[in-house]
């Protein structure tokens, strides 16, 4: 590793002057699950290190105006065992209780995750899921932008090298909705899955689908939102989940890699979404 300077600033607004300072030779830190691996690995070589963990502002989980705002250093383990995440959006703590190990889920934030544009990663599929919105903070103010629209290709998102990602904003989940998160994972339970889907759907009093959002990860360069409205009005035995779940074919774009050829992760992500749609269907309430 190469030597670099170590600021620990205690305000953003310290933040904000040290990265208009530095620009790209600096970087931001924060569980450094990530980070340190990459600079041992010299991937990545900063002159300037700027530790996000003195920062309180940085820190919590609140409910506002009817959403869930997680600030950027909140771990994964937090996620899993916060009381606000388990009573208004039980989802997210299901979906973090199967990342990685808890020594990870103990250091890793949600605000570093997202930061690194990495769609095998759980968080992405699940914020696109839940129609997250991601705020970049600067000394030019804060901006708002939609989980679909933060990242844009393999390992690059819309943040600028003077903006710090503070906050996600996620509207609460219909408490009547139902959910489902699978994953394959043809290594190891606490690796990278090779395909990701989410589910959310739910059911009017008729019995019949009222909203279905379906979203994976791990199958192209960005999460893929997979355009389920032709599900709504439907019955819940429809045939038309195949439909969708074939549909998908044609918006993945998988890597060949060491969890599977681009082949067969296309099949199972049909096979997975499938199912996952299915599951999450059983689970929502008329
Ligand atoms: C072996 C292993 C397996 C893993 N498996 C999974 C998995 O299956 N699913 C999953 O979702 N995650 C998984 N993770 C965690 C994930 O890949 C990242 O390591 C983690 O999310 C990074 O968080 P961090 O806080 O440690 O970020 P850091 O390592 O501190 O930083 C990562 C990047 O984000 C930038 N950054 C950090 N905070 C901010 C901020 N607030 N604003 C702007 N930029 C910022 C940094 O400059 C750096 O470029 C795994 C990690 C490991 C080591």
């Amino acid at each position: 590793m190469e030597n670099f300077e170590f600021h620990a600033p205690r305000a953003l607004a310290e933040v904000y002057a040290l990265l208009d300072e530095h620009e790209y030779d600096a970087r931001l830190i924060a569980g450094g699950t990530s980070l340190i691996t990459f600079m041992k690995q010299q991937l990545v070589q900063p002159d300037h290190l700027i530790h996000l963990g003195k920062i309180d502002a940085l820190r919590g989980v609140e409910i506002v105006d009817g959403e869930m705002v997680v600030k950027a250093l909140t771990t994964y383990r937090e996620l899993e065992t916060h009381p606000l995440v388990l009573e208004h959006a039980p989802q997210i703590a299901e979906v973090f209780s199967h990342v990685a190990t808890m020594r990870i889920r103990e250091s890793a934030t949600i605000g570093g995750g997202l930061s690194q544009g990495d769609s095998a990663q759980d968080g992405p599929g699940l914020w696109l899921l839940l129609n997250a919105r991601v705020v970049l903070s600067s000394n030019n103010g804060e901006r708002e932008v939609a989980m679909n629209e933060f990242i844009e290709d393999y390992f690059t998102t819309v943040i600028e090298p003077n903006e710090v990602l503070t906050e996600i904003r996620i509207p609460l989940p219909p408490t009547h909705a139902g959910f489902a998160y699978s994953k394959f994972l043809p290594r190891s339970e606490d690796d990278y899955a090779a395909v990701s889907v989410g589910a959310l759907t739910t059911l009017g009093t008729d019995g019949k689908i009222a909203s279905a959002r379906l979203t994976l990860g791990s199958v192209a360069a960005i999460p893929v939102l997979v355009p389920a409205e032709m599900l709504v009005g439907q019955p819940t035995d429809t045939d038309l989940i195949n439909a969708v779940a074939e549909s998908l074919r044609e918006l993945v774009d998988p890597l060949d890699d060491v969890r599977g050829s681009a082949a067969y992760k296309t099949d199972m992500a049909v096979v997975f979404a499938r199912r996952t749609l299915q599951s999450s269907l059983q689970r929502a309430i008329r």
